[in-house]
């Protein structure tokens, strides 16, 4: 099983969940939302290379801890995954959006000058806006598309812009998700809970809920749970070749 995208540093009780994902052998990418909550998020997996902790900024912080960019930046040469980053155009952080731009490209100019790295994006209410500038620091990134919201014509231009796509069984609750998530390439789905923010019949998802998903894509996919987990899995083994081959 393989969540690429969760906050295991919000959960009430990190280290049971830690725990049990160790005993369920999970592969889980642990985003953080600042700077400087990545050492410390770290440190609740050590010694598991199954849990890798993503480095991040998310938008809706980043008015708040633009500040932290001088940490990013030093810590950037040994986190191998980013994240989360990204835009929000959401009514709530609009008038924070040129921060959030900024942001946004300092993160894209320090990856790309350090050769790339494996992303996972925030694009809520500003996916043309975040195809705009992974188009304009083409070497920054593989960049991962969590959740992705935007509209079928963004959609197209993710696709030929190589964005891979992580979705979640809240994502493909709804059928504007569903028929977003049926245009995408089978080879560039990964499986992800976004909990504890993502919540489903009311409880925040934990990581191995990420199998909730997998009956979902069966259907849509019209193929069995068996192969599309294989699928899946393949699709993370590949993204982390190519990361290896291509750019880190
Ligand atoms: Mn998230």
């Amino acid at each position: 099983m393989i969540d690429m995208h969760c906050h295991l540093d919000l959960y009430h009780e990190p280290h049971k969940v830690v725990n049990i994902c160790r005993q369920k052998n999970m592969y889980v990418l642990s985003v953080t939302t600042t700077p400087k909550a990545w050492s410390g998020t770290k440190m609740l997996v050590n010694g598991n290379d199954r849990i890798n902790t993503s480095l991040g900024l998310h938008p809706q912080l980043a008015h708040e801890r633009y500040n932290e960019l001088d940490i990013f930046d030093d810590i950037l040469p040994k986190a191998r995954f980013i994240g989360e980053v990204g835009l929000d155009g959401g009514k709530n952080y609009r008038r924070h959006y040129k921060q959030q731009k900024d942001v946004f490209r300092h993160i894209l100019t320090s990856t790309q000058r350090a050769s790339g790295r494996i992303m996972t994006i925030h694009s809520q209410y500003a996916a043309s806006d975040v195809l705009d500038e992974l188009e304009n620091y083409p070497d920054a990134c593989i960049p991962i598309l969590h959740w992705f919201t935007g509209n079928k014509n963004e959609l197209k231009r993710a696709i030929s812009q190589g964005c891979w796509f992580s979705v979640g069984p809240a994502m493909l609750r709804a059928q504007r998700g569903r028929n977003l998530f049926i245009n995408m390439p089978r080879d560039r789905i990964i499986s992800e809970t976004d909990g504890p923010f993502a919540m489903f019949n009311r409880k925040p998802l934990m990581p191995w809920n990420v199998n909730l998903v997998f009956s979902v894509i069966s259907k849509l996919w019209g193929e069995s749970e068996k192969v599309v987990q294989e699928r899946i899995f393949n699709n993370f083994q590949n993204i982390l070749k190519i990361s290896k081959n291509a750019i880190l």
